[in-house]
């Protein structure tokens, strides 16, 4: 697969109309995967000619454990940690092995991951982006990128006709303003909460950007979320699924997040069966230098089995839940645990009859929920949903935990945002 197939399959592309396509066309990509990726990395290079089912099953941890040996490049993983955490330091993100680009990511369990690109693989990301997302390509675009750890995965990827800037999120939110400003970006890409604090930005009149393109990445984007910043800048919010191992899903023209079938593999680890709630192990189908394969991701993802107006036959999702240590368990009438997902704490605050701005919701144990609310009328918000959080234990048969309020929310921007966290 190279950059330009990627852009022209993103931007012109018909989608895979049916399942047994995709399956062809992985079937293909896996072939390709055996016969050039895998004998050249070292922990990989006697499974090739296996099975999948005879594939170790990966994980951060493990990934972190191996790299000199994942990795196809040669790169051990002391040079590349010592080189990571130099440029990181310094906050110079041009962190280089020969032609491969070292990155590290914190990622929201607070361990930390390597990940090592080459030059191909890095004009993918962009080809895949800018193909599906760029509003036109007859006038120059000017790219703004908001993210807590940058890498030549983004930088210089610029040319005469698009342009990246980078805005650190581990430096004060205001002073990125002016030029933000300046640049008056036409693709905007930061976390949902950026986003959120941009349209308060502009509806307070400390900016002015007319960005033609706005797509939210890194974070789950609540609906909440969406509205509010689709009426300050009249633009939709696109989402992407991304993470350190890939793009791993995007909206379509209709509006849905499906999963990027055509470059990942997914199988789904099914966490509970009566909302099809799963954890991805994915197979990226395009990685050389770092291969991810059989990869199990923290994330649970919630699918959506309806077939999408845009007759695009991958997966759907209706959701992005959160990680899977974030999933939060009620206690059953008889005995049972309960799956409780985020969605109903976020309904239970959007439905309360007074304006909630924000909330978080940290659940200790078995039997405590702690909820902070971001409100001016917090004794009443309190009661509705409380309200509201009964009503649901009944409906789903479980005790609710008790509850206990907090006024107040203090935002960390360097921080991924969780809404509902599980201690
Ligand atoms: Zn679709």
């Amino acid at each position: 697969m190279n950059p330009f197939s990627v852009f022209l399959r993103a931007r012109y592309g018909k989608c895979f109309a049916s399942r047994e396509a995709i399956a062809r066309h992985q079937q293909q990509a896996f072939a390709h995967l055996r016969r050039h990726i895998m004998p050249r990395s070292p922990f990989y290079k006697d499974f090739a000619d296996q099975p999948y089912e005879n594939w170790p099953m990966m994980n951060k941890a493990l990934m972190m454990e191996h790299f000199t040996d994942i990795n196809t490049a040669g790169i051990t993983k002391e040079d590349a940690l010592d080189i990571a955490l130099t440029s990181e330091e310094k906050r110079d993100f041009a962190p280089m092995i020969g032609q491969v680009a070292v990155g590290l990511s914190t990622g929201t369990s607070g361990q930390r991951g390597l990940f090592a690109s080459n030059k191909r693989e890095r004009a993918l990301w962009a080809a895949l982006m800018l193909g599906r997302f760029s509003p036109s390509f007859l006038r120059s675009q000017r790219v703004c990128l908001f993210l807590r750890a940058n890498n030549m995965l983004y930088e210089r990827l610029g040319n005469a006709l698009i342009s990246f800037e980078f805005y650190d999120l581990l430096q004060a939110f205001d002073l990125h303003l002016p030029r933000l400003n300046k640049q008056n970006p036409t693709v905007l890409i930061a976390p949902a909460q950026i986003l959120r604090l941009l349209a308060h930005a502009q509806n307070d009149g400390a900016i002015d950007i007319q960005p033609r393109c706005i797509i939210s990445v890194a974070e789950v984007l609540s609906p909440e979320d969406e509205v509010a910043i689709t009426d300050v800048f009249g633009v939709e919010v696109d989402q992407v699924y991304q993470c350190t191992e890939g793009v791993l899903g995007m909206t379509c023209r209709a509006g849905s997040l499906h999963l990027n079938e055509a470059y990942v593999h997914i199988e789904r680890d099914i966490i509970d069966e009566a909302s099809g709630a799963f954890a991805p192990i994915i197979t990226d189908l395009t990685r050389e230098t770092q291969p991810v394969l059989k990869y199990r991701l923290d994330d649970i993802l919630i699918p959506d089995d309806e077939p999408c107006p845009c007759g695009c036959a991958s997966l759907r999702l209706k959701r992005i839940e959160g990680r899977c240590d974030d999933i939060l368990y009620w206690q059953k009438h008889d005995g049972g645990l309960q799956m409780i997902p985020s969605d109903l704490i976020r309904q239970a605050v959007a439905t309360s009859q007074c304006e909630i701005r924000d909330y978080r919701a940290v659940q200790v144990g078995q039997h405590l929920l702690k909820i902070w609310l971001d409100t001016d009328d917090f004794a009443l918000a309190c009661q509705y949903v409380e309200q509201n959080l009964l009503m649901e234990a009944a409906k789903l048969n479980t005790q609710l935990p008790e509850l206990n309020f907090h006024q107040g929310i203090t935002s960390h921007l360097d921080q991924k945002r969780r809404r509902v966290i599980a201690k």
